[in-house]
């Protein structure tokens, strides 16, 4: 069956993100992927991106379509991280949109195994008042799936120890546009560490960040639970 102007036009965005990810210097090679959901029907699935093919020679055909339930069609082979990408679609309702980067500062910082802590107020993008960083697990597992949920609880991004990131967002311009945040908060942290121990921002004021962004996810709103209940009104 021929393809639809729509659904071509989302495949080839999912293209699009990885390419522009690239260009934007979050990412190189056909390091990282991408994904999102074909509609707003869970039951529809997601695009993936097509394993190791340069972003530039895949095509909207190319592109992997995957089911809620692990079966995919099409004729690529999925992301090596379709389980990631999979397991956060199914928990994350939330989620319409997932890019997966190996970032310069992002990864430098996930290789020694550091969470990105509250020392500017952009963090609050992310969710809550950290950026954590998963444990290690091999590319492509189930164990990777599992830490990267875990680090991702409450948050919208999350560092994998030596290996690279994950935004998540309602769509791919604004999961795209999280992982450039994220990577520039990385970026920022490794240069304040390089003259000094940075101040962090208390959780309150995280709190009240993400309310005026108006992105309070959940983390945001942990956080403020967490800072009433310091000064006794929760
Ligand atoms: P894929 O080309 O299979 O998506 O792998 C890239 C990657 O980042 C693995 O972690
Ligand atoms: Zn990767």
């Amino acid at each position: 069956m021929p393809m639809s102007a729509a659904e071509r036009a989302l495949r080839q965005e999912v293209i699009d993100t990885c390419i522009k990810m690239n260009a934007l210097g979050i990412n190189q090679g056909t390091s990282g992927n991408a994904s999102v959901r074909v509609s707003e029907d869970p039951a529809d699935g997601f695009f993936i991106t097509p394993s190791s093919i340069p972003y530039e020679e895949i095509a909207p055909e190319d592109v992997v379509t995957m089911k809620l339930d692990g079966t995919h069609s099409d004729n690529r082979r999925p992301s090596s991280e379709w389980r990631f990408h999979l397991d956060i679609m199914r928990a994350r309702p939330d989620c319409g949109a997932i890019v997966h980067t190996h970032g310069m500062f992002a990864t430098t910082l996930a290789c020694l195994r550091m969470e990105i802590p509250a020392f500017h107020y952009m963090i609050a993008q992310a969710g809550g008042s950290t950026i954590r960083c998963s444990d290690y697990a091999t590319f492509g597992t189930q164990e990777l799936s599992d830490t990267a949920l875990e680090a991702l609880e409450g948050r919208k991004a999350c560092l994998l120890a030596n290996h690279g990131m994950i935004a998540i967002g309602p769509n791919l311009k604004k999961a795209l546009a999280l992982a450039v945040e994220v990577e520039t908060l990385a970026a920022m942290y490794w240069r304040t560490l390089q003259v000094g121990k940075p101040v962090i921002l208390p959780d309150d004021e995280i709190a009240r960040v993400g309310e005026k962004f108006g992105t309070m996810g959940y983390g945001a709103v942990d956080a403020q639970k967490d800072a009433q209940k310091k000064v006794g009104t929760a």
